[in-house]
């Protein structure tokens, strides 16, 4: 076997996944924030595009700041099956070396990114919640939370190459998008065989009515313990109504079971993004701050002034949320009401 070294593993990469031709967003939100560690290394920022029919999202990922792209298309690559993806994954590393590469944390990136990284001998940071170039030693600090949470662990790939991380999505902001913006194609042919994929899928059942993409939701109203029942969530879907907002919980508030699992927001839930968070009877644990501190407006309702939400809320109200929040719905409701006539 010939050694390479590291030196010679150049550029940042970013997976871009799709699934029958749809993007995940998060692929994008990675090449904002692989154009940073690009330009932090002087380097290239590509994509990797694997699967069948899927060039139409090569202009997309130009757009979103990729300056080349790696296109793989193979019928045997249609569906998602670990063993080909990998081993395309696997064989593109190979032939041109890149020092980064990122993956969405989605149950498709979490699980290519552990098989490509055990084929290839490499560190795999999972869940990252930052991503940063230490510029003595160009190595790619990867940050994420540690033991429940309660620590921030920073972690190196020193040795090994390609530096392998997968990010969340929503952690990371949705880069501008760049219209017009052009980039190199490179398509590879990779000789995949459909009798060594190993899997076949038979059918593909979408659940239906389940899905709230939490993730998406641009206003989300959350509740927690503080509520007291699941009939004073009531309260909160009449304010989330007015305001064309999602429901959102604490992990404590799902363990009540006043919510499904699906609308948990933190470490062990789903990070969010949305323009405004409301955190109603939500005491700020660090597993929950984690999982929608970078909302751009936060506003925390809360009867205890001492309670760690407000240190992360952009606005605080100290008060029983039976109160305050009835109000708050009155006043949005007027508000928008004489807005629109
Ligand atoms: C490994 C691990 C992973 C975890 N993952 C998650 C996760 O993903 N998401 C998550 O949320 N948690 C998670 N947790 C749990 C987390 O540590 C906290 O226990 C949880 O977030 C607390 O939920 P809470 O804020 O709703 O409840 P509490 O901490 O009990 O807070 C309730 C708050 O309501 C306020 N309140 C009470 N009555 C009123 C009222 N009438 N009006 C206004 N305010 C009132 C109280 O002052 C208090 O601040 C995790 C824990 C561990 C160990």
């Amino acid at each position: 076997m010939t050694t390479v070294s590291n030196a010679e593993y150049r550029g940042v990469w970013v997976f871009i996944e799709q699934v029958a031709g749809e993007p995940a967003p998060v692929s994008w939100e990675l090449l904002g924030a692989g154009r940073q560690l690009a330009d932090a290394l002087e380097v290239e920022l590509a994509g990797v595009l694997l699967g069948q029919g899927v060039a139409g999202l090569v202009s997309e990922a130009w757009a979103y700041g990729a300056d080349r792209v790696y296109l793989v298309e193979d019928p045997v690559l249609g569906p998602y099956r670990t063993a080909p993806y990998a081993r395309a994954l696997v064989e593109l590393v190979q032939r041109y070396r890149p020092e980064i590469l990122l993956l969405g944390a989605t149950s498709l990136g979490r699980d290519l990114s552990g098989a490509v990284a055990t084929a290839l001998g490499t560190g795999l940071t999972a869940d990252c919640t930052g991503l940063n170039i230490d510029p003595a030693t160009r190595l790619l600090e990867q940050t994420r939370p540690a033991f429940g949470g309660n620590v921030m662990a920073t972690i190196l790939c020193q040795r090994h190459r390609p530096q392998m991380a997968t990010v969340r999505p929503r952690v990371m902001p949705l880069p501008p998008r760049q219209e017009g913006r052009q980039g190199e194609l490179v398509r590879v042919g990779i000789a995949l065989k459909e009798e060594e994929a190993l899997a076949t899928v038979l059918k593909v059942i979408e659940e239906k009515g389940k899905a709230i993409y939490l993730d998406r939701a641009e206003i989300i109203v959350a509740g927690g313990r503080g509520l007291g029942s699941r009939e004073n969530l009531r309260l909160l879907e009449e304010l989330a109504g007015v305001l064309g907002g999602t429901l959102g919980a604490s992990r404590a508030a799902v363990e009540a079971g006043w919510l499904p699992p699906e609308y948990q927001v933190g470490q062990t839930g789903i990070t969010v993004r949305p323009k405004v968070y409301f955190a109603i009877g939500i005491s700020g644990a660090i597993q929950h701050l984690v999982g929608m501190q970078n909302s751009e407006v936060i506003v925390a309702i809360n009867k205890d002034p001492e309670a760690p939400i407000f240190k992360v809320a952009t606005y605080g109200i100290i008060g029983d949320f039976q109160e305050v929040v009835p109000a708050l719905t009155e006043e949005f409701r007027r508000q928008l009401a004489a807005r629109s006539a």
